[in-house]
Parts: C-alpha cells; structure tokens; sequence
C-alpha cells in the first residue's frame, strides 16, 4: 500500500445497521402495509403526500436518537489522518458519518435532514416534521418535500463519484451487497480503470466476485480494522 493515495469508500445500510438503523428488509420491506417501494416514489408523493411525509417524519426523527458506531468512528478518523485524496460516498441517507466526524462525505442518495423546496429549488438542513407543510424560508411557498432521491430519480453528483473513481488507487465497498446499480457500476468502473478493490460486509455478496478482496463480518470489526491496516502500513 506503499503508493496508495487516493481512496474511495462506498458505504451502505450495513454500516449503519449496528446503531440500529433497520432497512425495512427485517419487517419483509413494509412500513403499516405499505410496501417502502410505494412510500419511497414520486408517484406516491403526489398521490399520497401526506403518507409520504408522515413516512419520512418518522424516520427523521429516528434517525436522531441513533449514534454512530466503530465503523463510521474509524471512517471519520481515516479521514482526519489521511493526506491523500478520500471520498466517502454513503448511499445511507441518515447522518452518522458526519456525526462521527467525517467531512469528505457525498450522499448519494440525499439525507433525511434536509430538506428540498420544489417551488424554489432551495435546500437546506431540517430536522422537524414537514407533514404540517411549513412554509420555505427562501420563497414562503408550502412546497417542501424530502431531499433524498426516491426510486425512479437520479442519484446525485455521479460525475464526481466517476471522476473521484478514475484517479483513486483503492475502492472499498462497505456494507453494501455491491449487486444494485449504480452502486454496483463502481467497482466495475474500478476495475476497469485497474483500480484495486476490496469489500466488506457481513456476509458474501451478489457482488462478491467482482472485488480483488472480500472480508467477512459486522462493519464494526472490519473497518476498525482495515483503518489501522491503512494508517498503520
Ligand atoms: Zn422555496
């Protein structure tokens, strides 16, 4: 690892599943019967805004009674020690990577404290409940909604997580099965550029064979681990 310098993380729901944060696949992916492809859409935005709000209420405020684990800790101090180039992008939309301390962190697929004004295009950090339908602070119009990506949207800044991709010398895959596009595009993306990759995650994944590396096992051991491993060499 002598001439490693630039490394890109992607993180998923396994990183954040030991501070407790459940993906619905426990519960056979339902939320009160509905199915979380059907609360997670634009189509269910305008058919049923307030299903929708009242979803993404209750998961805001979840969200900030959980703490960041080992993993996120050792990802923030990696990214405190690290003098080369460090992207973390996290599909994960909850904040425990900054929380942990981590500053080089893209989300992918947006956060549950922000929110998105689609009468302004304005977005800013929001921790209440949106079901009242507050008003913008830009523009006063009661048109905001959560400003994470819903199935059938685009992920945001891939031009940059491409970009940051070419030039790295190391993609690591964190808690994520590696088998669901784009996410998935990554390491092939990386492999093409002759990029060395490793993953880690509980279990084999789908996309297991597409890395140069795979360990086994809770994200809390792993990645403390593989920083130490980094920092240390
Ligand atoms: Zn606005």
């Amino acid at each position: 690892m002598a001439d490693m310098r630039n490394i890109v993380i992607l993180t998923g729901a396994g990183i954040s599943a030991e501070s407790g944060i459940d993906t619905f696949r426990d519960a056979g992916g339902l939320w009160e019967q509905h199915k979380v492809e059907d609360v997670a859409t634009p189509e269910a935005f305008e058919r049923d805004p307030d299903l929708v709000l009242r979803f993404y209420d209750m998961r805001r405020e979840a969200i900030q009674a959980k703490q960041p684990n080992a993993a996120h800790e050792a990802l923030a101090k990696l990214d405190a020690a690290w003098d080369g180039g460090l992207l973390i992008v996290t599909q994960n939309v909850d904040d425990l990577h900054e929380r942990a301390g981590a500053s080089r962190v893209l989300h992918m697929h947006g956060t549950h404290l922000n929110a998105w004004c689609t009468a302004c295009d304005m977005r800013a950090k929001w921790t209440g409940p949106m079901l009242d339908r507050p008003a913008c602070p830009e523009c006063g119009e009661r048109a905001l909604r959560p400003d994470v990506v819903w199935f059938g949207e685009m992920p945001y800044e891939m031009d940059r997580i491409y970009a940051s991709l070419r030039k790295a010398d190391l993609f690591v895959s964190i808690g994520t099965s590696g088998a669901v596009y784009p996410a998935a595009g990554f390491v092939q993306e990386a492999r093409e550029m002759r990029v060395r990759t490793l993953e880690l995650n509980l279990e084999a994944s789908m996309g297991s064979r597409w890395f140069h590396e795979s360990r086994h096992g809770p994200a809390t051991q792993l990645v403390p681990q593989w920083v130490d491993e980094v920092l240390g060499g």
